[in-house]
């Protein structure tokens, strides 16, 4: 039988803001209905702009006090590490959580928590690792320092397709460079991040250095990005949102971070390992239900072996299993809301309309509760389509042909976009010469979507605006502070 069941009544959270929860001011709340079983499963604050600037002036209050940035890293990192544990804890429940607000699969859900408590152990390293630099080389009565400085109030700002995974590239890297932060998890998906915050206090964290407050992009996430008290967004979602942003962040040039959309291609060459590489390539678009901005939704395969490649992997794709999202052994679970089924939708028949042809399924599938669709395969795609170029965020996979190596770059590198790429060849040469002039923030030769806390990630082009992880990430939370000291007499000599 399986455990994992829907809950009988909503699950009723609160804001955390200094140390507490507390309701939003208005005392209006919002509620959320599982797009995998129609029932609504939370119950959250609707906060307002009163709320967001109430969580500011915390977090300022809070960062201005030195509470935390004057802690030693190694203080720091206990408390950092406690929150691996914690979120270990508690995977079962998170994932429950994550599964029901979002749709996505169990048991992916499960591996989402351990893949997050590992970037909350990677950070409580680095977190002992933070020193700045010493220049001797400027003169014999001269030193300069290096030293390096928290940015400040960080504003991180989330989407919902991988909520506690997101949150958990942000906010222990911050933690660890000393800043303090207010967090504005998606309106779908704000479960297990409004959770975080008892978490983080029963992890040791003192009181203002997190808060967090739910609601929607206007006025909560816009409050934040518009603020003068707030240092730095750190912000993860579409790139019309990011643009936006940008605008809004102007009014005191505070530092952006951005983790954007992509339409990833993956490239394959004659002699690449097909049996090899088919499980890769159907993992990559229907992961998460195609709702990953790692999705690898345009394959790009030299045209002498496409027909046999497109024969294997529509055999590999039906295999797949779609369904409840409870059930441990679906693959492919439920679309986010009803706004972004019609979207993926409007796309197949775009590229129905625009001369492409369906190889693999493009329906809805009839469900009495919850929004699924099929995976999808579109062959003979061109380059010029909306489905080739414009991303769907849905198990909706594109194929396109090349000739030679010249054109599939082209190809690959002919949209606004260049946040991940593959390259599936044994050609030692094809595959450095790719990986050098493709636009990408990440490349990856003979496999797909490997990522590690130690490797940085985002975007080039539209995809993004700096880096997330690896051991400089905390240098994006960071300000390098000059400081020159000058030994023995000094002449002043600049007026004569
Ligand atoms: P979205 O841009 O609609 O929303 C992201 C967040 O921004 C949400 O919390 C939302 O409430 C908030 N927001 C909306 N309007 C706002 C405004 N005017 N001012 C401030 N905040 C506002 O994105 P989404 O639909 O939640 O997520 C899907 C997108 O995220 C896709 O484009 C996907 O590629 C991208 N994404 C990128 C990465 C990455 O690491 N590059 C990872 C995951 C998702």
């Amino acid at each position: 039988m399986n455990k994992y069941k829907v809950p009988s009544k909503p699950h009723i959270y609160q804001n955390f803001i200094n140390g507490h929860y507390k309701n939003s001011s208005g005392n209006e709340t919002f509620e959320r209905e599982s797009p995998g079983h129609g029932a609504i499963i939370g119950q959250y604050p609707l906060s307002n702009k009163k709320d967001t600037e109430e969580a500011i002036a915390v977090a300022k209050k809070t960062f201005k006090s030195d509470e935390w940035s004057s802690l030693t890293g190694v203080d720091r990192e206990k408390i950092i590490r406690n929150v691996a544990a914690i979120i270990r804890e508690r995977a079962e429940e998170l994932a429950l959580i994550e599964t029901l607000e979002s749709g996505k699969p169990i048991s992916q859900a499960l591996d989402e928590m351990e893949w997050a408590a590992g970037i909350w152990d990677y950070a409580a390293t680095l977190a002992r690792h933070i020193a700045g630099d010493v220049n001797t080389n400027v003169g014999r009565d001269m030193t300069a320092m290096m030293q390096k400085v928290p940015v400040g109030v960080v504003g991180m700002i989330t989407p919902w397709n991988f909520p506690l995974l997101i949150i958990s590239q942000k906010l222990p890297i911050a933690l660890a460079a000393g800043c303090t932060a207010v967090i504005k998890p998606s309106e779908m998906t704000p479960g297990t991040t409004l959770l975080l915050g008892g978490m983080l206090k029963e992890a040791g964290l003192p009181d203002g250095v997190v808060n967090i407050v739910a609601g929607y992009g206007d006025p909560v996430g816009m409050t934040l990005a518009e603020s003068n008290d707030v240092d730095m967004i750190s912000f993860t979602g579409s790139t019309a949102v990011g643009k936006h942003i940008v605008r809004a962040s102007a009014g005191n040039l505070k530092k952006v971070e951005l983790e954007l959309g992509g339409k990833n291609p993956q490239i394959i060459f004659p002699d690449a390992d097909i049996d090899a590489l088919i499980d890769a390539v159907v993992f990559g678009i229907y992961f998460n239900m195609g709702e990953c901005c790692n999705s690898g939704s345009r394959i790009i395969i030299h045209e002498d072996i496409a027909a046999g490649f497109e024969a294997k992997v529509i055999a590999h794709a039906k295999k797949v299993k779609v369904g409840d999202p409870l059930d441990p052994t679906v693959k492919v679970g439920a679309i986010i809301n009803n706004n972004q089924f019609d979207k993926i939708m409007k796309y197949i028949e775009s590229g129905i309309a625009q001369g492409a042809k369906v190889t693999l399924g493009g329906k809805a599938l009839k469900s009495d509760r919850g929004s699924f669709i099929e995976p999808t395969i579109f062959s003979d795609v061109t380059p010029d389509m909306d489905i080739a170029c414009e991303e769907i965020f849905g198990p909706v996979l594109s194929i396109l042909t090349f000739k030679t190596a010249q054109e599939a770059l082209d190809i690959a590198n002919g949209t606004d976009f260049g946040l991940s790429a593959g390259v599936w060849t044994k050609d030692i040469d094809t595959a450095m010469y790719m990986t050098r002039n493709i636009d990408a923030g990440t490349v990856w030769v003979n496999n797909w979507m490997s990522g590690y806390p130690e490797i940085p990630f985002g975007g080039m082009k539209q995809s993004g605006l700096g880096r997330e992880l690896g051991p400089h990430a905390v240098d994006e939370f960071m300000e390098t502070k000059s400081v020159l000291i000058k030994m023995g007499a000094t002449p002043g000599d600049w007026v004569g």
